[in-house]
């Protein structure tokens, strides 16, 4: 094998050059040595291979710092990049490869990007979808209808009027890239058409049906699948659902759309709160049941029949759990607990044995008097306390 070429001067870029300048070099070698171009030309063969090779090591950031450390000998010892073989490819892969730099298919027609990197990628877009605490439990597929700016069908997203074609441009050939040459060839610049707005082409009719623009709003109607345990305002993300490339960004009509993210908004439940994975319940209580303690059933989201056993002298506000009775969690899928409040209810009204049963009750407790009046005195700690903090109430 002969003494090698540092790859660098073989593409005329400096040691420091970054990923876009390595590209830009071969893309220009390559285009100029390449075969088709130069039948029977050996020298030109030689040319192109050796830039393929060049650039095949500085393109992979692996090989590339392999390289810049220890030289072809470190290349060799590694094996070598394997990957790609860029020698062998012709002319239409070089440009399609590089079309994020120069503005894509151009007059070469391409055929089509190539790998995720370079691709134009139109915008996200957003919308809502409403689900219930049922559907948090078990998960859910719903319909959601949103508009997105999609390609004109009449036009294709040429924006020509139907019939008519979009005439090459003739200030940069159809590439929508000018070169500008100064001092006699000493520099060279590549820049956006300003004759087509780096489209390549021009339209001279108008599409009646997008005025032009290539894209129309349109609804669509698609089913997005939403998991047990998502919060309201997560989103679930649909991959290219989202609006295509502009023509300014993509003038051949290629590349990905972005992506549709479906915010989920949870709607309030008549019986249940919201807590994290738990869910919250109010648990009526009489003044009996709790004083007594008493068996009582659950609501529960799930369906499945709960009950729970309240102590005697349960108090206003005590709360008690049945565990993995709540929600999911969205990753984990254990489910929360479900929490009862007590509220004890006092009632409004009493029949006149009621009446006549609690007072006997009453005397039993405190001699006789009257809880309200007892409270200055005569009265337990804890109501002391209690009606202060009324009084605080009322009065401050
Ligand atoms: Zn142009
Ligand atoms: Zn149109």
């Amino acid at each position: 094998m002969p003494a090698q070429r540092d790859y660098y001067e073989i593409l005329g870029v400096e040691r420091g050059a970054d990923a876009e300048e390595i590209k830009r070099a071969y893309r220009r070698l390559a285009m100029k040595y390449h075969p088709d171009r130069n039948p029977g030309d050996a020298e030109a063969e030689v040319r192109f291979k050796e830039a393929a090779e060049a650039y095949e090591v500085l393109a992979d950031e692996g090989t590339r710092k392999i390289y810049d450390h220890h030289g072809h000998e470190g290349l060799r010892r590694g094996g070598g990049p394997a990957t790609h073989d860029f020698s062998r490819m012709d002319v239409q892969d070089i440009f399609s490869m590089f079309s994020d730099i120069f503005g894509g298919g151009g007059g070469f027609g391409g055929r089509g990007a190539r790998g995720p990197r370079g691709v134009a990628r139109g915008y996200d877009l957003e919308t809502e979808v409403v689900v219930t605490l049922d559907d948090v439990l078990a998960g859910v597929e719903k319909e959601v209808e949103f508009t997105r700016l999609d390609v004109c069908e009449k036009c294709s997203g040429t924006g020509a009027k139907p019939g008519s074609k979009p005439v090459s441009c003739q200030a940069c050939g159809g590439q929508g890239k000018v070169q500008q040459t100064g001092f006699g060839g000493m520099f060279r610049m590549v820049t956006s058409c300003p004759n087509c707005a780096g489209r390549g082409n021009i339209v001279k009719e108008f599409c009646d049906g997008c005025r032009g623009k290539g894209r129309l709003p349109k609804k669509r109607k698609i089913a997005v699948r939403i998991p047990p345990g998502i919060s309201e305002g997560q989103a679930v993300r649909l991959k290219a659902e989202g609006e295509p490339p502009s023509q300014d960004e993509s003038p051949s009509g290629q590349g990905v759309r972005g992506d549709l993210h479906v915010v989920v908004r949870v709607k309030e439940h008549k019986i249940f709160e919201r807590d994290g994975n738990d869910l919250l319940i109010g648990l009526p209580l009489s003044f009996t049941q709790a004083a007594l303690g008493a068996e009582i059933p659950i609501p529960t989201l799930d369906g499945e029949p709960a009950s729970l056993s309240i102590p005697s002298g349960t108090q206003h506000g005590a709360t008690f759990r049945l565990p993995g009775r709540g929600l999911p969690d969205l990753r984990s899928g254990a489910r929360g607990d479900l929490v009862a409040a007590a509220g004890i209810e006092i009632p409004r009204k009493l029949t006149g044995e009621q009446q006549r049963i609690l007072r006997e009750f009453d005397a039993t407790q405190n001699g006789g008097v009257h809880a309200g009046r007892a409270s200055k005195g005569a009265g337990d700690a804890g109501g002391d306390s209690f009606w202060k903090k009324v009084k605080g109430k009322i009065t401050g």
